[in-house]
């Protein structure tokens, strides 16, 4: 009797060990974009809107998960909801080049194979995620830029568009308000001080790139990146989001890395592959190693945040900006969304 009574509170106790591991052990976080995002700047509804786009993106990514599907499988249907989704600056919703037209970059990164694909200033790509992993499994390049981009993205089968599609009213006004502020001046879609933006009224001020980071019931990391860029770029400017090692990384050894920011910064710190790095050879923590990189783009001036998944299912979500619109989702399917500090 006392041997049943005992086997069963180690029974319980294991239970509950593993209940717990199960809640905390992350298997994706998001991002869209962050910058000057203040609550007392957010509409009810608009807050919503937003909660809703970053839930309805972590549910497609865990649908994935769940059904044994890949970390690849994951990032990319999760970026997708993203990318069809207005309020971000990537797909459709991006912002405009100085020129009026939108030039759309993205990444992935497989943690297992270290295979990476990219794609840079595609216009008429609608989910230009899905071309950077057709760059990764059907070329044996990792980065296409332009036109050829365009067209390997077509050959390769993927959704073509009109780049018409691409305009919204929100990121057009965007584009004049920053012409009106100062023509000759690149801004990113965010309200910082330091990035220039001062001046710019009725615009939506953050980085609303989409990144995500998945970890698969095999144990395997990806990475991805899609976005706009710059609202007034110049002609064939291309952000840190499709550069592998700048906004995006991801090694099975240590982490998968999705940024947002000002991109020059990140482009000039290599910031994702100096996370990786701290990682692998440091031995740190993926939050140690997150925060001093990115405490070092904010020294030089750069404003923006990061996402960060381990193997073990551990996360980081830095930003040195007032919010950055983020999301996680654990094993066992509870889903935590937050855009404020
Ligand atoms: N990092 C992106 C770029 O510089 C912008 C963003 O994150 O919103 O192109």
């Amino acid at each position: 009797m006392r041997a049943l009574k005992l086997l069963t509170v180690l029974l319980c106790t294991i239970w509950a060990l593993n209940v717990n591991a199960q809640q905390k052990k992350y298997v994706m976080v998001i991002h869209g974009g962050a910058g000057t995002i203040l609550k007392k700047n957010m509409t009810p509804d608009k807050e919503a809107a937003y909660v809703a786009a970053l839930t309805k993106a972590l549910q497609a990514g865990y649908a994935e998960i769940k059904a044994g599907k890949s970390s690849l499988d994951a990032v990319e249907a999760t970026i997708h909801v993203l990318e069809n989704d207005p309020h971000f600056n990537a797909g459709k919703g991006a912002v405009f080049t100085h020129d009026g037209r939108n030039e759309l970059d993205a990444a992935i990164m497989d943690g297992k194979t270290l295979m990476a694909g990219a794609v840079a200033g595609v216009t008429t790509v609608k989910n230009p995620i899905s071309a950077a992993r057709a760059v990764m499994e059907k070329s044996e390049h990792v980065m296409m830029v332009g036109s050829g981009a365009d067209l390997f993205a077509k050959e390769a089968g993927l959704e073509i568009v009109d780049p018409k599609y691409f305009w919204t009213k929100e990121r057009w006004d965007g584009l004049q308000e920053a012409i009106k502020a100062d023509s000759t001046k690149a801004v990113l879609d965010h309200g910082s001080k330091k990035s220039g933006l001062l001046g710019i009224k009725n615009h939506d001020y953050k980085f609303g790139t989409v990144g995500c980071v998945a970890l698969d019931q095999a144990g395997n990391l990806a990475a991805g990146t899609s976005t706009g860029g710059m609202t007034n770029k110049k002609y064939g400017r291309v952000g840190d989001s499709p550069i592998i090692g700048a906004g995006t990384y991801c090694n099975n050894e240590t982490a998968g890395i999705s940024c947002t920011g000002w991109g020059e910064f990140y482009i000039r710190n290599v910031v994702a592959k100096t996370i990786s790095d701290l990682m692998e050879y440091k031995g740190i923590s993926v939050a140690e190693a997150s925060k001093i990189v990115l405490d070092k783009v904010g020294k030089m001036g750069g404003d923006g945040g990061l996402i960060a998944l381990d193997k073990k299912g551990n996360v980081a979500m830095p930003f040195n900006t007032e919010g950055m619109y983020r999301g996680t989702i654990t094993a066992d399917g509870k889903i935590e969304v937050n855009i404020y500090k």
